[in-house]
């Protein structure tokens, strides 16, 4: 098999063949799956340099787990355990991501100062169907933000429950930045990560992390639907994006809630 991809579809459907995939802009991409990301597959297995090609808005992680991914406007930054953001090189690796074609579907002001679970109640009554994906970035104003990063690893590695018990925390009051982010369906667990899942970079570039927590103060909120969730393959080079004129046999296995 030269080439796989796993299609994780909102519909029931299950097939065994599909066509050479194009990145198509309402994908959500992803490499790996968080069960493995879990259990201490840290080994960054997609470059950064192809990742790119997929998207410009993401989240994600690093060879040996250095650190926090924020993609933002086709730029990679990478928030080290210093709080810190750097921006990232090309060659780096990435055990797991999610990336997409930003482009929003609904736009919203919101003037209100609001706790963060307060915002994931108003994203979720604003979302057509909570079962279905969405990417979502939230820029502006914050009174309060709390945000988090790991220190790289190293082999053999620790299961990512006792990675994030030594989570560094980072505080910030009155910070400009975005939220960049992610809604997904229940039927992902195991997959990727069910509900919301944000993370922060401030407007100078200079700090974020995971998000953890936040208060509010002026932010316009924009979110793209999506149609699924597609995981890459991360040994073989897509020929979509390498060899269009390639017309290797591909698979895709689709699965959906029921
Ligand atoms: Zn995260």
């Amino acid at each position: 098999m030269r080439y796989l991809m796993l299609c994780i579809s909102y519909f029931l459907a299950f097939t065994s063949s599909c066509q050479s995939q194009k990145v198509e802009r309402d994908l959500i991409y992803q490499v790996s799956t968080l069960d493995a990301l879990m259990d201490g597959q840290y080994t960054g297995t997609v470059p950064y340099g192809r990742l790119h090609r997929y998207g410009n808005f993401g989240v994600g992680t690093f060879d040996h787990l250095d650190g926090e991914m924020i993609g933002l406007n086709g730029q990679f930054y990478q928030v080290k355990s210093d709080g810190r953001a750097y921006r990232v090189k090309g060659p780096m690796k990435t055990p797991f991501a999610n990336i997409t074609s930003f482009k929003a579907d609904w736009r919203e002001s919101l003037k209100d100062s609001i706790n963060y679970q307060e915002l994931t109640e108003h994203l979720l009554s604003k979302l057509p169907d909570p079962d279905k994906f969405y990417a979502i970035k939230i820029e502006g104003r914050f009174r309060h933000i709390k945000t988090r990063s790991v220190p790289r690893q190293q082999e053999p590695y620790p299961h990512l429950t006792e990675v994030i018990a030594n989570q560094i925390v980072f505080e910030y009051e009155d910070i400009e930045g975005t939220m960049v982010g992610f809604h997904m369906p229940e039927t992902v667990q195991g997959i990727s990560t069910p509900g919301f899942h944000f993370h922060f970079i401030s407007k100078d570039k200079s700090r974020g992390g995971h998000l953890l927590d936040c208060t509010t103060d002026r932010l316009k909120i924009s979110i793209d639907y999506s149609d699924k969730l597609q995981i890459l393959n991360e040994k073989e080079k897509d020929p979509a994006l390498t060899h269009p004129a390639d017309k290797r046999k591909t698979r895709s296995v689709k699965a959906s809630k029921k």
